[in-house]
């Protein structure tokens, strides 16, 4: 199984440096793949994205390829007919499965390519544990009850159904429908739906993530049955499923699931305005229980949208259902991409500690490199329990464990020696851990402040954020490691770092001394 990015945007073809395992599509508007307004219809670029996702993964693989599932997508702009649409897919990472061809590993060349390779497999994380994350929303969802408006209407209006064969325009070469065109009818059956509660032409704006549950072929019946789950203010959600059938099994009525997806659209007036949905009441057992997955879904999409717009001056995010598994997903991506920023500058070097700063705008970060008898592994079993960091940082006063979440994350609380003025600060933290999943990557132990309503600020302590921080450990050989401390500097670290900087403190380095000592001992006591 292989994970392909599929990137669209308008205007010609970038040109410039290109990586030989992308694939590079373009393809001009014309008014045939546009809807009423004019714009460029969801469905040909859906198809589009998937064909060249497609090719990418075959490029890779040297075989033939089908979708097996899609990430959330989100549709920023509109298109208009006379512009060129540019798209360029590569394979981030193959995962082995037992079902699967094994497929060679991927060759990394640039460092975007590295930072993209390590985060994929955190993306499949978010995938595999959707699952757990929905099924706790909706059990919060199904407390509230369904609207109860008088004038709400009925989701029966909205059911669409609709038929389609399998040609062999609508597959490839073994007869396998494209995943895109499945996409795509989807999208048709589904803004039909929406349509019956606006009165208008129905925009998508979200799909989301959905998987295939299986193959389907030239010669089948595809039915698409669509209704509304759900509407909010300017926004109504459509969900569609889609069972195949071949002739034998259209009698017999034995249908395969293909796959499920749901639709966020938007809807606007003759003036471009956002048109308000009205509110819609459920009729039967599945619609209930649909309308409040609607609500859990959209819980998980919005938080996911505030977390990759967020800005770092912001105080954390709150730490909460929705959003753990992306939380989890930023803490680890914050730190890779930190760690692979090119434009890292040694401010000093001792025997076996580097110190490195890294500038960027108004955003300061410094890394300490620490060479370290003992292995790799053991450093990260001793550096990833914030319960033993006491040992050898005399910053930390105290350190608790709020929450084990998992084996691989943690909340702390920690409570540390003032930096300036006289108030101890605090800090409420996730500590998310990672092995390597290949040979020559690093462990890596990420760190970033969260809020956590249970443990608000007390006036004893001054809270304190951190935006990015944590451990990168690379193994040198069986017996020695580097470990590499990184940390994005806030306000509250600045006089610290200043001071180390300008030479009237070493701190940092006293530190580092005191974790490479520290290391070595509990190794030595094994
Ligand atoms: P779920 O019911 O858990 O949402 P399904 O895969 O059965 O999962 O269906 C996905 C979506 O497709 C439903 O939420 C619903 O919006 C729509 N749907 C499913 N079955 C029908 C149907 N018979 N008629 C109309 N819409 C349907």
């Amino acid at each position: 199984m292989a994970e392909a990015a599929a990137g669209a945007g308008r205007g010609a073809a970038r040109s410039g440096r290109r990586s030989p395992m992308a694939v590079y599509m373009c393809r001009a508007v014309l008014p045939a793949h546009a809807g009423p307004r004019g714009e460029l219809a969801a469905g040909p670029l859906l198809r589009w994205m998937d064909a060249a996702a497609c090719l990418a993964a075959e490029k890779h693989a040297g075989m033939s390829c089908v979708t097996a599932s899609m990430d959330d997508i989100q549709f920023e702009e509109a298109a208009r007919v006379g512009q060129i649409i540019a798209i360029r897919t590569k394979v981030n990472r193959a995962f082995k499965t037992s079902m699967e061809v094994e497929l060679k590993p991927v060759q990394l060349l640039s460092a975007e390519d590295h930072l993209e390779h390590s985060l994929a497999i955190e993306r499949r994380r978010i995938r595999l544990g959707y699952v757990q994350v929905f099924q706790k929303l909706m059990q919060e969802s199904n407390k509230e009850d369904t609207c109860e408006e008088k004038d709400a209407v009925s989701t029966e209006h909205t059911h669409v159904q609709s038929t389609e064969l399998v040609l062999p325009p609508h597959a490839n070469h073994h007869g396998n429908t494209f995943g895109g065109q499945i996409m795509a009818w989807m999208q048709t059956v589904a803004s039909i739906s929406a349509s019956r509660l606006c009165r208008s032409h129905p925009i998508l704006k979200a799909v989301n993530m959905f998987k295939f549950w299986g193959p389907s072929f030239v010669g089948d019946r595809l039915v698409f049955n669509a209704v509304v789950n759900n509407t909010f203010r300017n926004s109504v959600e459509v969900g569609v499923r889609v069972e195949a059938y071949n002739c034998e099994e259209w009698i017999k009525d034995q249908p395969r699931h293909i796959n499920s997806a749901f639709l966020i659209f938007n809807a606007l007036n003759d003036k471009g305005e956002l048109l308000t949905f009205p509110r819609v009441k459920p009729t039967a057992q599945d619609g209930v229980r649909r309308y409040h997955g609607a609500v859990a879904r959209r819980r998980i999409r919005l938080t996911r949208k505030c977390m990759l717009s967020a800005k770092g001056d912001k105080p954390s995010d709150a730490w909460e259902t929705s959003n753990q598994a992306y939380l989890s997903y930023s803490n680890i991506a914050a730190l890779t991409h930190l760690a692979g920023k090119p434009g890292w500058d040694i401010t000093k070097t001792l025997d076996n500690v580097k110190i490195w700063t890294h500038e960027e705008g108004a955003v300061l970060s410094f890394k300490v490199e620490m060479q370290v008898k003992v292995p790799s592994h053991v450093a990260f079993s001793l550096l990833s329990d914030f319960s033993l960091r006491q040992r050898w940082d005399r910053h930390f006063l105290t350190c608790e464990v709020l929450q084990a979440v998992s084996e691989e994350e943690k909340i702390y609380h920690i409570t540390s020696a003032p930096m300036t003025g006289h108030q101890p600060r605090d800090f409420v933290i996730l500590v998310s851990q990672r092995q390597p999943s290949r040979p020559r990557e690093p462990y890596t132990v990420a760190v970033r402040s969260v809020t956590l309503r249970a443990v608000p600020p007390r006036p004893e302590f001054c809270r304190s954020e951190i935006l990015c921080a944590g451990f990168q450990i690379h193994s040198n050989s069986s017996s020695s490691c580097t470990v590499c401390y990184f940390n994005q500097v806030t306000s509250g670290v600045m006089p610290y770092l200043a001071a180390n900087l300008t030479g009237s403190s070493k701190s940092i380095e006293d530190t580092a001394l005191e974790c490479i000592k520290f290391l070595e001992l509990e190794d030595s006591k094994r």
